[in-house]
């Protein structure tokens, strides 16, 4: 039975800083969800479960908070914790692994790897050069409006353990494994995609979103996960075309655990993908269907469309007229209708599906 002694330093453990080149934001990297984990982890090593009050403190920290909100993923730690880290149930643990694959597997051979490998989480915790993440600020910069820097944002990067994964919204939650696994480029390449995320949410003044109760809502909720995925993927993805990139094709991408490869492939067949959202903005479907029959054409949430979309808008109309059409799926759409009047290889909307954009009336 191995129990793993916890590390003194790392229980109190916070590195904070500042981004100084620009007035606007304070990014803090964030660590406190780490201890946590351990104290958790530790105390399932001794085979005893977690009092309550522990239970609370760890799924009430921002970052499992945040987890938690993203697919329930704290419920689904609460019952694979145990199997990784409990000598009593090393039996179900191996029925897990060596079983179907599953979401119970999938968070059980991580968390397997995050045992194992504790001490140089550690030392990477301890060492790795976070303010090596400013580069990936500033990429996320130059698609983002120029104004974005009279407001004073904070963003909070949450460093957990939980799968190979990450996610960011308002706040980033980045798990410490897979950064420990990523090279410095990858990693940067991701929080560019998560800080432009998280950006995008706070500069709220730009978006034309029409009210949730209007109608059309449900419509409009769907179309602009387009803009939203699809800048964000300009930072991290456009690097899958390269030729130099290619010989990584079969990597695993961080978020959606598909390879470049596949993303390769969805991309030149969007234009099936945007035929038959043409088809369904001026079906006689009723607002809710439609949403629905778009989300349906969007593969890997809006990334790969918005991606094809974003990337024609850029080379065919510029940089700063993207910047401003993320904002407005409407706005958006008309742009790329622009780009594709201008590169015969794009795929064009009808007449019909234009003016059914421009119904939405944002
Ligand atoms: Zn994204």
């Amino acid at each position: 039975m191995l129990i793993h002694k916890p590390y003194p330093f790392l229980l109190f453990f916070i590195i904070s800083f500042h981004f100084s080149h620009t007035a606007l934001s304070q990014v803090h990297i964030d660590s406190s969800a780490i201890p946590i984990f351990w104290e958790i982890a530790d105390t399932l090593s001794a085979d005893q479960a977690p009092s309550v009050v522990l239970w609370e403190k760890f799924a009430t920290h921002p970052a499992y908070a945040q987890i938690q909100a993203s697919g329930n993923r704290v419920s689904f730690l609460k019952k694979v914790l145990p199997l990784v880290f409990m000598p009593s149930k090393s039996e179900q643990l191996k029925k897990v692994l060596e079983g179907k694959e599953s979401a119970f597997q999938y968070f059980a051979q991580h968390l397997v790897e995050v045992k194992s490998k504790r001490k140089d989480l550690a030392k990477f915790l301890s060492a790795a050069d976070f303010e090596g993440y400013k580069v990936a600020y500033r990429k996320s910069l130059n698609y983002l409006p120029l104004d974005i820097e009279e407001d004073q944002v904070q963003l909070n990067i949450y460093l957990a353990l939980f799968e190979d994964n990450g996610f960011g919204g308002k706040v980033i939650t980045m798990d410490l494994l897979h950064l420990l696994r990523g090279t410095s480029e990858e990693n940067l390449d991701f929080f560019a995609h998560e800080f432009h995320h998280a950006l995008r949410g706070h500069t709220q003044k730009h978006q034309l979103y029409a009210p949730t109760s209007s109608t059309v809502y449900p419509i409009i909720e769907a179309l602009n996960k387009i803009p939203l995925e699809g800048v964000a993927s300009i930072l991290d993805k456009s690097k899958y075309f390269d030729q130099a990139y290619y010989g990584n094709s079969s990597a695993i991408h961080p978020n959606q655990m598909e390879t470049i490869e596949e993303f390769q492939q969805l991309v030149a067949e969007a234009p099936a993908n945007l035929a038959q959202i043409d088809s369904i903005l001026t079906s006689a479907a009723t607002p809710a269907e439609k949403g629905k029959q778009i989300f349906q054409q969007l593969p890997w949430s809006g990334h790969v469309i918005g991606f094809y979309m974003s990337s024609a808008i850029e080379k065919k109309r510029g940089r700063k007229i993207l910047v401003k059409a993320q904002y407005s799926s409407v706005r958006f759409f008309a742009q790329y209708q622009k780009a594709a009047k201008k590169d015969k290889s794009l795929y064009r909307f009808s007449k019909e599906a234009i003016a059914a954009l421009k119904e939405l009336n944002e």
